[in-house]
């Protein structure tokens, strides 16, 4: 028996041929699955038995290139959900423009580290213009800087590391050198808006997720501004870190952030604002001026995979003062090359040294639709969701549980004749048939305490009417429920 690397069927071959090979099948899945997405089932209802086909023992002898690419087809087909597709609202997840997915093959065809400029000149440029181009279109100060990194959470642990360093730097301390065991607790405060990543990054960055100080005037979590400042005062001058939220989940709301800008000038605290996919509210002069104020934050993140419908994973920082992100991420090596005037090293100034080359989707994306497509990629989501809550406030049996002002309509099935304390149970109820009845795909949130849905709104392909699917499928499997009590 030949070892399989250089049996005819190997796994692994030189041939350059076996690779494009593989690739030509991949582009065959790739016209079905595109032409298919518009109309194809979400997920499919037996997606889980699917997804298992992929167990079996480890193989001594791999089953070569194309029969393993032909089994990973098939369980794709069964297993995938097309979240990528028009009807797919749960969460917050985008999908992938023409140029965004293309991209993304070529990186991992040329299959670049984008840690520095030595290792890849092109991922590194393409980052530095990238970055340009996104402060732009947010309405971002020129001035600042960026960098590119795996999603929301990490642009979020990216932004509060470099708060991390600011705050702990007045108090003296050289945190990445020293540690925070010699210093004072750093203050945290948002409002309830605050994302579940933000948090999670504060335990990351060892400021503990039990830190922050909540300041909510509400069950829904808005900001108490004022408790805030009392808050801020008693510190007495303690540098501390507010986290201010553009676009949270549950209705797509935002915090005041002009008066957190001030009231961050005023107590001397880093403000970091969490945009991961509010800061698009810049791309459209329609919602722009619910960033208002935001030149007065030192960090500010976003989401890639979101709603610049870049393939997973990315995601961007920016900070007001660049050399904070050179300063917590540094790392040097005898052999790795410092970083010289026009030619950065990215590596050192995002967690990750070895990185993937995200900047090709996202430059590719920007300059094959520009300012002009982004808005109007933005203002049809915007739309989609108006619609949406038209929707809902026409149906007898659908009750809006909050205005609905950005992407994400948070409303629930509430029919005549069910008691109010059942309601939550039976959206619950609705929730778990639609994630495999397959026409669209929604969750639900808590908010003020009441279970509701909450489609978002972030795919440049979503037309009106498959938004306004939402609204009949919640009916329809309400109705279905009820029905066979
Ligand atoms: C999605 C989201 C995040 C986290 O982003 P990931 O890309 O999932 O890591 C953070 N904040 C907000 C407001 C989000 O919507």
């Amino acid at each position: 028996m030949p070892h399989p690397l250089q049996a005819e069927r190997s796994s692994l071959p030189r041939d350059p041929a076996e690779a494009v090979a593989a690739l030509e099948a991949v582009l065959e899945q790739a016209r079905n699955y595109l032409r298919d997405l518009d109309g194809a089932p979400v997920r499919r209802a037996d997606s889980d038995e699917a997804a298992r086909r992929a167990r079996g023992a480890f193989p001594e002898e791999g089953d070569g290139t194309q029969e393993t690419l032909r089994a990973l087809f098939e369980i794709a087909d069964g297993a995938r959900v097309a979240s990528s597709g028009p009807r797919f609202f749960h969460w917050v997840i985008g999908g992938t423009t023409p140029a965004a997915l293309a991209a993304d093959w070529l990186t991992s065809l040329v299959d670049q580290n984008a840690g520095g400029w030595h290792a890849s000149p092109l991922a590194t440029e393409l980052e530095t213009v990238s970055i340009d181009w996104l402060l732009d279109l947010f309405g971002l100060p020129s001035s600042w800087s960026g960098v590119l990194v795996t999603g929301g959470t990490m642009a979020n642990f990216t932004g509060l590391a470099a708060g991390r360093r600011w705050c702990a730097s007045r108090n003296g301390v050289d945190v990445e050198q020293q540690g925070l065991a010699g210093m004072p607790q750093i203050p945290v405060l948002s409002s309830g808006l605050v994302h579940v990543s933000a948090v999670k990054s504060l335990g990351m960055l060892g400021l503990g997720r039990a830190t922050p100080t909540i300041c909510s005037a509400d069950a829904a979590g808005r900001i108490d501004l004022a408790r805030m400042e009392r808050e801020l005062k008693a510190l007495d001058g303690t540098p501390a870190i507010i986290i201010g939220n553009a676009g949270e989940v549950n209705a797509g709301e935002f915090d005041p952030i002009a008066d957190l800008a001030e009231l961050a000038e005023r107590y001397g605290s880093w403000l970091h604002v969490d945009g991961a996919f509010g800061l698009f509210a810049g791309a459209s002069p329609r919602t722009r001026h619910l960033l208002d104020g935001i030149e007065g934050a030192h960090s500010v993140s976003s989401d890639g995979h979101k709603w610049l419908n870049v393939p997973y994973d990315c995601g961007f920082t920016f900070v007001r003062e660049s050399s904070l992100l050179g300063e917590a991420f540094f790392a040097g090596a005898a052999y790795l090359p410092e970083s010289e005037e026009d030619r950065p090293n990215y590596g050192y100034m995002a967690p990750e040294i070895s990185r993937r080359a995200r900047s090709l989707a996202v430059w590719a994306t920007l300059k094959a639709y520009g300012r002009e497509g982004y808005r109007e990629i933005v203002e049809r989501c915007l739309d989609n969701a108006a619609h949406v809550a038209r929707l809902v406030e026409e149906a007898p049996d659908l009750e809006l549980l909050a205005p609905a002002g950005f992407n994400i309509v948070c409303f629930r099935y509430r029919p005549d004749g069910v008691p109010d304390e059942e309601l939550d149970a039976l959206n619950l109820e609705i929730e778990q048939r639609v994630l495999t009845d397959g026409r669209v795909y929604v969750g639900t949130t808590r908010r003020a305490g009441i279970v509701g849905f909450r489609p978002a709104f972030v795919n440049w392909r979503t037309t009106k009417e498959d938004a306004g699917l939402v609204v009949e499928v919640v009916r329809d499997l309400g109705q279905q429920i009820r029905g066979a009590l």
